[in-house]
């Protein structure tokens, strides 16, 4: 293990970092830059479609009214649902987290995410969360046009330049990187390698985001080119694990009930090479059925976390909440960074998982994984 983990509010030991979601983030706001991409538009259209051309209800309201139209993807359309800035809700969830009984929240926001590193730091503070940021790019679905131009090199010299100098205009420092891919296109494998080599050249873990449709072979593909390009697999940590495992084909499991699995097989491939494997959203309330993707059910996500210990994958394994739009706060009826603590730590050691094995799922591993 390194000598020290990075947080806003700057080193700490490893021994001390306690309880973590590895992915999650304290503030994100794509919804704007989304809607100027064209994405929002594109997104939208189905949606729009399904409710006869317009939605049944005001932009922006969150009631118990239009909640389940809401979970199901009427969100996607206006912009306003995609935020998840407000330091006061931040301020709740991070206190919600800490009396469920975690300790540390791996923020993998982007500087074109709405990161906040000078709030972060402020809000680690006042609830005594610890917080750790992160630098890199996410998709380019939300980039800034200027990002379009960059070459390898300037990715790579903007992502040391955040790691030197620190984030936002404060100096807090990232304590991990991010990386995104969506579809595997040239502006994308560009910033995979800036990512990778930023990985190699300061030995920071890297946050891996799996794009929500890529299959295992696109999964695969995508650590081929962050390995060529130079990362250490063994710093990896494979974002939204939970969609690489088993049938995600609805007609074909009610066609055929008795062909529906969880199978950890590709990511005990994974895990092989010595990557993290990380299932990222517990609690998740939307699962966006009217664009088609339907959200793994946290009980799903539990079971991958305990296939992936049997296996003897426990020290591959971490999770998080990946709360990262306004319908995952609490005061909207949804369970913010809570239920890792909450429930799928004492649902593990209800289930006779020895406490050391749970610690590591929850604490052992995030500490090696941010230790530098
Ligand atoms: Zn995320």
């Amino acid at each position: 293990m390194g000598k020290h983990i990075i947080t806003v509010t700057g080193e700490m030991p490893p021994q001390d970092l306690g309880v973590t979601s590895m992915h999650d983030h304290v503030f994100v706001g794509v919804g704007n830059a989304l809607q100027e991409g064209g994405y929002i538009d594109q997104y939208a259209a189905p949606i729009l479609e399904h409710f006869g051309g317009e939605l049944p209800f005001e932009p922006g309201e969150i009631s118990l009214r239009n909640l389940r139209a809401l979970y199901a993807g009427a969100f996607i359309p206006e912009p306003s649902y995609w935020d998840w800035t407000d330091p006061d809700i931040a301020r709740e969830e991070l206190e919600l987290y800490r009396e469920a009984g975690g300790d540390c929240i791996v923020s993998v926001s982007t500087k074109a995410m709405s990161r906040k590193a000078g709030e972060m730091r402020r809000l680690s503070d006042e609830t005594g969360v610890k917080i750790v940021a992160a630098t890199g790019l996410y998709a380019h679905e939300v980039w800034p046009p200027e990002y379009f131009e960059m070459s390898v090199d300037d990715m790579t010299a903007f992502i040391l330049g955040e790691v030197e100098n620190g984030l936002d205009g404060t100096d807090v420092k990232p304590g991990i990187i991010k990386a995104a891919a969506n579809v595997l296109d040239d502006p994308t494998l560009r910033a995979l390698t800036a990512c990778a080599r930023a990985q190699a050249e300061t030995g920071l873990a890297m946050m891996v985001h799996n794009g929500l449709e890529f299959s295992p072979d696109d999964s695969w593909e995508m650590l081929g080119i962050l390995v060529e390009a130079g990362a250490d697999p063994e710093r990896l940590i494979w974002g939204h694990s939970q969609n690489l495992a088993g049938n995600r084909d609805l007609a074909g499991i009610l066609r055929d009930p008795d062909s529906f699995t969880i199978d950890i097989e590709f990511l005990a491939r994974v895990a092989d090479e010595g990557v993290t494997i990380c299932v990222d959203t517990f609690g998740m309330v939307t699962n966006m059925e009217l664009v088609g993707f339907i959200e793994q059910p946290e009980i799903q996500q539990a079971i991958i976390v305990a296939k992936m210990m049997q296996a003897g994958y426990g020290d591959r394994v971490v999770v998080g909440h990946d709360a990262s739009w306004k319908l995952c706060a609490s005061r909207y009826a949804g369970t913010g960074f809570t239920r890792v603590p909450g429930w799928l730590l004492p649902n593990l050691r209800a289930a006779g998982y020895p406490d050391d094995q749970v610690d590591l799922v929850a604490a052992g591993n995030p500490a090696r994984l941010l230790s530098v």
